[in-house]
């Protein structure tokens, strides 16, 4: 039997919900498993201050049974415990075995994953805790999802950053109802203990950090390419998965209800198959909900580009010359943050809206050329390609440090500084200097792929907002009745991005205005929203 009823709750059940009520399978599944928590930097202090805890607390039980042998037994257990623990923890990062080559089962006996090292799990399960702890929403979905399962039945394939953010995600719509499989987005953005824990924990994941271009088509292919298990839903970051799917299994389109995508990369190429007429599901633009890009790329590489720079170069940012490419969301993000610590910023737009905009915020507009010479760190946010080409890294000067915040590695044409007279030299881990035959080199970071997701983490918050609302265009492309969706590209109903910051809200003790009746009549709108017509640009 099927039940009608709304998910959304209290708080937006307004005119678009009684239209849009969403249909729940009443048929339940048991899919999300929770556990543990604590950050990779906090490892040592974690492991040390959790084993001393219970070893404390035992031994002074011990003591009071005045037990000398059985105290230097325990002790003994408990040291080889930690030694153990640490040196699983350690021994993978240097295991330079393919996960493809390797035989990994967890502890239910499933093999149906590939990942770097399944001995990660627990210190995986740390991070994903610490991460539920400030994704409030997604929490609040899961406890709203006890009793409905809008997700039954449904079998997501993703694609997207494997990071503990993304496992809130995961088992969230798992706890809706769904089955996940899934792959990463970025060779370089996977947490191997996150997907450690995801595959203890029986999500077949496949993915690990430092893949190959071939090993990132063969996990994309791993998740969709298995027998009795046919995705009806995808979510994709960056349009690879949908695009795989189309070129290789055309047929899968026939059982699959609706892609969910997050990027502008993606979404770009979602319009372009639906202005081609090759678009055959509906598709939801996740990228351009307000609460996606208002907040996630604003606030988040507002907050990620110093961190990725610092932990990268150890660079100083006061005083430094910084160009900016793009002055998007990302781009101002960017630019905020430098600004803040003293940099001189100069930005490049090709669009005079946004360029006025940098102009008003006090950026200097130039083109590329004009400082190439002069800056000491070029970062590019355009979404675009060969935005620094190799003519522009020739001109660099010696020790500028070359990044790219968007979302592919096309904006900076790394594949021209792979010829003979270039000397690539590993400094750190997604550090490379490229040597020119005269002496100079560049800082090239993480290959031009995307560098706060590559080499740093990023706040866990903002990506709540986007992840609450991929889930929430999951629950409404899933559960939509037939004819509401055509086979064309979808933004999230603004009453739903209302939503996602509403469940936001609270964790700020903020305290939102409601209207008087009087001033709802005024202003023509209903007290529960939405607020703002869909032009509306905030
Ligand atoms: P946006 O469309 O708001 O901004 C991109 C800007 O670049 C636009 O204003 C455009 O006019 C400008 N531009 C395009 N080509 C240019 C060129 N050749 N020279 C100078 N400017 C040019 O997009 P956005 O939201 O800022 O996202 C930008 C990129 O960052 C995308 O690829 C997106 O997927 C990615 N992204 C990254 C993160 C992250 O955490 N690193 C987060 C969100 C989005």
């Amino acid at each position: 039997m099927r039940k009608v009823r709304s998910f959304f709750g209290p708080s937006v059940r307004g005119q678009y919900v009684i239209e849009q009520q969403i249909q729940f399978a009443d048929q339940k599944q048991e899919f999300n498993k929770r556990p543990t928590k604590i950050g990779r930097r906090s490892l040592s202090r974690s492991i040390s201050q959790s084993s001393t805890d219970s070893y404390s607390s035992e031994l002074m039980g011990m003591s009071n049974q005045n037990n000398g042998k059985q105290m230097v037994e325990i002790v003994w257990k408990k040291m080889k415990l930690f030694i153990e623990t640490a040196a699983s923890y350690t021994d993978s990062s240097d295991d330079e075995t393919s996960p493809r080559d390797k035989q990994q089962k967890n502890s239910k006996g499933s093999s149906d994953f590939c990942i770097k090292n399944i001995k990660q799990a627990d210190f995986g399960r740390r991070e994903i805790e610490i991460a539920e702890q400030e994704m409030p929403a997604l929490m609040a979905l899961r406890k709203r999802a006890q009793g409905e399962k809008p997700l039954a039945g449904a079998k997501i394939v993703g694609c997207t950053h494997i990071t503990a953010q993304t496992a809130v995600l995961m088992e969230t719509l798992a706890a809706l109802g769904a089955q996940c499989r899934w792959a990463a987005c970025n060779i370089y953005s996977t947490q191997n203990e996150v997907a450690a824990a995801l595959a203890e924990n029986g999500y077949p994941v496949f993915a690990w950090k430092g893949e190959s271009e071939d090993d990132f088509w063969w996990c994309i292919d791993r998740c969709v390419n298995v027998e009795g298990w046919q995705p009806n839903m995808i979510l994709d970051d960056g349009g690879d998965l949908t695009h795989w799917i189309y070129k290789k299994y055309p047929n899968m389109f026939k059982k699959i209800k609706g892609i969910v995508e997050e990027s502008v990369t993606g979404v770009h190429r979602l319009y372009q198959l639906s202005k081609a007429g090759k678009l055959c599901v509906p598709a939801m633009n996740v990228n351009d909900s307000v609460t996606k890009q208002k907040f996630d790329n604003l606030y988040c590489c507002r907050e990620s580009i110093l961190d990725g720079l610092k932990r990268t170069t150890d660079v100083m940012f006061g005083g430094k010359q910084v160009v900016v490419c793009g002055y998007g969301e990302v781009g101002k993000g960017c630019c905020a943050a430098l600004k803040a610590m003293g940099s001189i910023v100069y930005v490049t737009e090709i669009d005079p809206i946004c360029a006025l905009q940098a102009c008003m915020d006090g950026f200097r507009l130039v083109k590329l050329n004009e400082v190439i010479r002069q800056v000491d760190i070029v970062i590019t946010c355009t979404g675009n390609k060969n935005v620094v080409t190799r003519e522009h890294l020739d001109r660099m000067k010696n020790g500028c440090i070359v990044c790219n915040m968007g979302h592919s590695n096309t904006e900076i044409d790394v594949a021209s500084l792979r010829t003979p007279e270039l000397t690539w030299e590993r400094v750190r881990s997604q550090v490379d200097h490229v040597i020119w035959p005269d002496g100079k080199r560049i800082v090239l970071l993480a290959e031009g792929r995307l560098l706060n997701l590559s080499c740093s983490t990023v706040p866990t918050f903002v990506l709540s907002i986007t992840a609450t609302t991929q889930a929430l265009a999951m629950i409404e492309l899933y559960n939509a009745p037939e004819g509401r969706y055509k086979q064309d590209v979808y933004l999230l109903p603004k009453k739903m991005d209302e939503y996602v910051a509403s469940l936001h809200l609270p964790t700020f003790d903020a305290h939102l205005t409601e209207l008087s009746d009087e001033q709802a009549k005024y202003l023509g709108l209903n007290k529960n929203g939405p607020f703002k017509p869909n032009y509306y640009r905030y």
